[in-house]
């Protein structure tokens, strides 16, 4: 099979990895910081400087990205190299996909959300909101501003292989495929959407809904996919789609013994989801007839993502700097590197 670089090449995914810096709890700790990013692309785990034992990960210290951003960017730098390029597909009617993996704390809701408490908003703003700018200013400029495209939002959550509406109350959904194998999500709320503010509303919307009702900070919002949409409509007609992902937690290292049946239930079908996602991604640049996105209710429902001659994904791998997360960092990089 090709491997993840040879559709970089083709240019039709873009894989990139970004390091948070040391949260103020691992400081306390005396949690290492094990993660360099020399530039390039490049991703080195090293060694510390105390002497700690990292020889089970030491055959495989580099690895590789398209790029690969340090603990000091900023989103806005990140979404310049990797989902602003793909707001341009959907309005050449194509299909944009982006998506943020990693282990819960890494980084993936401050890079896809961004901040959304208080003042704070307007300084962290994530990728969906710097997406939304960018689909209006295109749609005011004179090329596009004839094709009467209308823009709409979704946004839902996938959890234990349910759907489940943010903009919604989180209504239950089905999922149902049609003979030509077209997917839909039965009943899902399409908004339609005037400026960048008003898709900034349904963030802020869905992503309260996203969280309210938990019990544990273990919050589920980690066991889950959430899935923002933005839709380009032409006469009624699905003209360009562009999806944002964050993704449910990739966490390693979950104990099975001391684990309750729901947690189990929960992780194997977040390890069924990402392994599916990763055969679909790496069959998107092999022409095939055979893209298994029915492998599980995250691929089923981003099917256009992985078949159809425009479509573009763009994959952040979020890491944690220290050494106390290194299973799950590790896990991380091998999932996303290019060369695996
Ligand atoms: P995840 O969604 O992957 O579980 P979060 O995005 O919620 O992780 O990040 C966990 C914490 O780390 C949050 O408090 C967030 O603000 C902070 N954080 C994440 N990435 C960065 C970053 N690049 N710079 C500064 N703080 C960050
Ligand atoms: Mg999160």
């Amino acid at each position: 099979p090709l491997s993840l670089s040879d559709m970089v090449e083709a240019r039709r995914i873009c894989v990139c990895v970004r390091k948070r810096p040391l949260n103020s709890k691992e400081v306390t700790k005396n949690d290492i910081d094990v993660v360099s990013i020399p530039g390039n692309g490049t991703l080195l785990l090293h060694e510390p400087k105390q002497k700690v034992d990292l020889t089970k990960y030491l055959d495989n210290q580099v690895f590789h990205f398209d790029y690969s951003f340090d603990e000091s960017s900023t989103n806005d730098l990140v979404y310049r190299f990797t989902a602003k390029p793909l707001v341009q597909t959907i309005f050449d009617g194509g299909v944009a996909t982006c998506f943020a993996y990693g282990q819960t704390g890494s980084g993936k809701t401050h890079t896809m959300g961004g901040d959304f408490s208080g003042k704070s908003q307007n300084n962290a703003k994530g990728i969906y909101a710097m997406a939304a700018q960018d689909v209006f200013a295109l749609l005011k400029q004179r090329r596009y501003s004839g094709l009467d495209l209308c823009p709409y939002v979704t946004f839902f959550e996938i959890y234990n292989s349910k759907v489940f509406d943010l903009l919604n109350k989180k209504a239950k959904l089905r999922v149902l495929e049609d003979e030509k194998q077209q997917v839909q999500v039965v009943g899902l709320q399409e908004m339609y959407v005037s400026c960048a503010e008003d898709v900034i509303k349904m963030i802020e919307m869905g992503s309260a809904c996203r969280t309210s009702g938990q019990t544990s900070a273990n919050a589920n919002s980690s066991r889950s996919h959430a899935v923002l949409q933005v839709i380009l409509r032409r006469r009624n007609q699905v003209h360009g789609k562009f999806s944002l992902v964050d993704l449910a937690g990739n966490e390693r290292g979950i104990d099975v013994r001391s684990s309750d049946r729901q947690t189990l239930v929960e992780t194997a079908e977040i390890n069924r989801s990402l392994l599916a996602l990763k055969e679909c991604i790496r069959s998107l640049g092999m022409d095939s007839h055979h893209i298994p996105f029915r492998m599980s209710k995250l691929t089923q429902v981003l099917r256009d993502s992985f078949i159809g001659e425009n479509s573009r994904t763009c994959m952040i791998a979020m890491v944690s700097p220290g050494m106390s997360s290194c299973d799950s960092t590790v896990n991380t990089l091998r999932y996303a590197d290019r060369y695996s």
